[in-house]
């Protein structure tokens, strides 16, 4: 009986069997032969995690001599570095806009000649570290940067005995993963690194077309191991613990790469803290309106309040003395909230003859559509009464 052949599994999560995307044929080189042969290399893709993958994958050993060899050891660094400066420049700004704050340690995973890295030192003031598996690159980034990358892989390495386990605030690792067999075991060292609370910035390819010209270079080839898209890249997330924040496709590069970045922590907790961010900001805001009231209602002894509703309730609950009839009526055109009290106040239609004639009117609604709305309506009626919206960010801003 002839030996079963093992049937190709998903090499991210282990699913199977895997369904044909695409076969292409490819140049084979045999040490032993001269010519060049024919082979056959087959795109899977697993229906559970959408990661397509390589088949047959390439020897391993194979794969590591030739990264330590290839492939940009021949070429020109300054002609690479002009190719890929504003792939580097688009990361920093990306990176700029959606750190929450500054990072002050830098790892970089397949740092080739240290361009990037270099630049992102400079953009964020940063103490840098890298690993490129390439010794040309590596003596380049030392001679041009002074930067000392570290040899090998990175799922070789001890980190503890480096003092890299969850020293650094941003691990980047750009056109890597896809030349990764295993890239959830890519994954798990790379989220190592990470402190709690750490970022984990991605970009690899996409099969795409750009959004201006035509695809500078073919994408599936046999070294791209594996395929990604947004599926998958949420699913690597999951796998190591990080949650994923971003997730975007940027088609004004030769070749479309999708970046994603994650964040070392539970997504609930994640979610958490955005929760208390949104309600101290806006904690903070009512104090500012407040303060607004406060000076409109020493100065008049007619203040209608318009648009009662939860924003308002939550103004009166910092200080219902402030809020009193002699100075102060509350208005809204809502059926559901007129008569409904409010201490010693009542909700009124916006009606002079029940409320007295405004001498100013404060909007209490935070929507911008509802705001407008009620600033057209008091326009409209009492065309010569100032009309104060309380949450008008730029006016509570300048409150503060
Ligand atoms: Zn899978």
């Amino acid at each position: 009986m002839s030996p079963r052949r093992d049937i190709p599994r998903c090499r991210l999560c282990g699913h199977g069997p895997l369904e044909p995307v695409h076969t292409e044929p490819v140049m084979a080189f045999q040490a032993d032969r001269e010519d060049a042969l024919e082979s056959i290399i087959a795109y899977q893709g697993c229906r559970r995690c959408a990661l397509v993958q390589v088949e047959p994958l390439p020897p391993l050993d194979w794969l590591r001599a030739y990264y330590g060899a290839a492939p940009v050891a021949s070429l020109d660094q300054e002609v690479l570095s002009t190719v890929k400066k504003h792939y580097f420049v688009s990361t920093i700004a990306f990176l700029q806009d959606h750190l929450e704050k500054p990072p002050q340690r830098i790892f970089e995973t397949g740092a080739a000649s240290g361009w990037l890295l270099h630049l992102l030192a400079e953009a964020f003031q940063a103490e840098v570290a890298g690993i490129e598996p390439n010794e040309a690159c590596r003596l380049f980034a030392r001679r041009e940067f002074g930067l000392d990358l570290l040899p090998g892989f990175l799922e070789d390495l001890d980190l503890a005995a480096h003092g890299w386990r969850e020293a650094f605030d941003l691990q980047v690792c750009c056109s890597v993963l896809e030349h990764a067999a295993w890239p959830g075991r890519l994954l798990t060292p790379l989220a190592a690194t990470l402190k709690p609370g750490g970022h984990l910035y991605l970009e690899v390819p996409s099969l795409r077309p750009p959004r201006r010209g035509v695809l500078a270079e073919k994408v599936l080839q046999p070294l791209h191991l594996s395929y990604f898209s947004p599926a998958s890249l949420s699913r690597l997330g999951e796998t190591s613990g990080l949650a994923l924040l971003h997730l975007e496709e940027v088609r004004d590069l030769e070749v479309p790469v999708y970046r994603a970045l994650y964040r070392k922590v539970e997504p609930l907790d994640h979610l958490r803290e955005l929760v208390a961010g949104h309600a101290q900001e806006f904690q903070q805001r009512r104090r500012a309106v407040l303060e607004v009231c406060r000076r409109h209602l020493a100065a008049a002894n007619n203040v209608w309040i318009w648009g009662i509703g939860n924003n308002f309730f939550e103004l009166w609950r910092e200080d219902a003395a402030l809020f009193a009839p002699a100075t102060c009526r509350l208005v809204d055109r809502s059926p559901a909230k007129i008569g409904k009290r409010l201490g010693e106040l009542t909700v009124s239609p916006p009606d002079p003859e029940v409320c007295g004639e405004p001498q100013i009117i404060l909007v209490a609604a935070t929507s911008r559509v509802v705001q407008e709305n009620i600033r057209q309506d008091a326009r409209r009626h009492f065309p010569g009464v100032a009309v104060h919206s309380l949450f008008d960010c730029e006016a509570s801003r300048a409150a503060q």
